[in-house]
């Protein structure tokens, strides 16, 4: 068995963009980011994020509105934002509180700075194949991760678990195109998916993204196949000082030993998800520039 090593290749992913906004004359890159309220995850997410772009050379603008902002104040926000010829990328950190529709938040961001890749536009241009646009995050760096671990999914069958717009949906999308690298046969389950056990048996390429901890267990998988766990689950850990651990979609004690490779939780896609971002925000400023 393999291991995946997410923090290695965003490594060598980070420095190839330091490198490039080195080469930058004038204006450096700049990425908004918008945390609304002090959900704790975002507020860790949002530091590691400005924290690489610092590293690399983007700047970031880190704007904290209430948890009491209105649905408007939000918009006039990202209208705001998508004038400013600036700024090159807005994200908007997920969650966001109840009063706010989300979706119409993620598309109000403008699709050349849309570098979360969440507006309808970019997640057209994946379907399109059309590279002008931005991948979502956590996806592209699944393609990347690998691409980077020579795994060609060409031929391969490749069963995607979860069928979210941020992950389970453009994922399958990317191994789906007709293009080096991809070119896979692909099933996707969610949570009407009958017998998925069977299917997850036939996959050569598992993608688990369904936010159950632990979910995939060994006599769901064929002895070769190489994983990619997405999943992120916080597991009650009295032994940690937190009081939990994190953990994947896979029971990876179990299943590990069977697969030819596989990403840790933590320290595979994570880290893949934020160098990602920043390859997007590092394409946008080349785009406006
Ligand atoms: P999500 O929006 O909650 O979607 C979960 C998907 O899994 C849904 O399509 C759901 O099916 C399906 N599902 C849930 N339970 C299932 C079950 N028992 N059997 C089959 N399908 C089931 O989650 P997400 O945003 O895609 O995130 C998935 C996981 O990835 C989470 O753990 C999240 O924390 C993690 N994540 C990690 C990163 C990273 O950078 N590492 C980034 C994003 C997300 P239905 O559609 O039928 O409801």
């Amino acid at each position: 068995m393999e291991l995946i090593d997410g923090n290695q290749v965003a490594t060598t992913l980070i420095a190839e963009l330091k490198a490039e906004v080195a080469q930058a004359t004038g204006r450096k890159p700049c990425l908004a980011l918008i945390r609304v309220g002090e959900d704790p995850a975002s507020v860790s997410y949002v530091r590691k994020k400005e924290k690489t772009a610092e590293e690399i050379g983007i700047i970031s603008r880190v704007i904290l509105p209430p948890v009491t902002i209105t649905q408007a104040e939000l918009l006039a926000l990202v209208d705001e934002l998508n004038a400013d010829p600036t700024v090159d990328g807005i994200l908007v950190q997920s969650p966001l509180p109840k009063q706010i529709d989300e979706l119409a938040v993620f598309r109000r961001v403008s699709p050349e700075k849309d570098v979360d890749g969440f507006h309808t536009i970019n997640l057209g241009k994946v379907a399109q194949e059309d590279e002008s646009g931005f991948v979502s995050c956590t996806p592209a760096g699944i393609m990347e991760l690998l691409k980077r671990s020579q795994v060609d999914l060409k031929g391969k069958h490749v069963v995607v678990l979860g069928r979210s717009l941020i992950v389970g949906k453009p994922a399958a999308l990317l191994a789906l195109q007709k293009k080096a690298g991809a070119n896979a046969t692909v099933t996707i389950c969610h949570s009407g998916t009958r017998d998925l056990p069977a299917l997850t048996r036939q996959a050569d390429v598992l993608i688990a993204a369904i936010g159950r901890p632990e979910f995939v267990t060994a006599d769901m998988v064929k002895p070769g196949v190489v994983i990619i766990d997405v999943g992120v689950n916080r597991v009650p850990d009295s032994t940690k000082k937190t009081g939990y651990r994190l953990t994947g979609d896979v029971h990876f004690p179990t299943v590990s030993p069977l697969a030819s490779k596989i990403t840790p939780v933590p320290g595979g896609v994570g880290p893949m998800t934020v160098a990602m971002l920043m390859k997007n925000t590092v394409k946008a400023f080349r785009q406006h520039s």
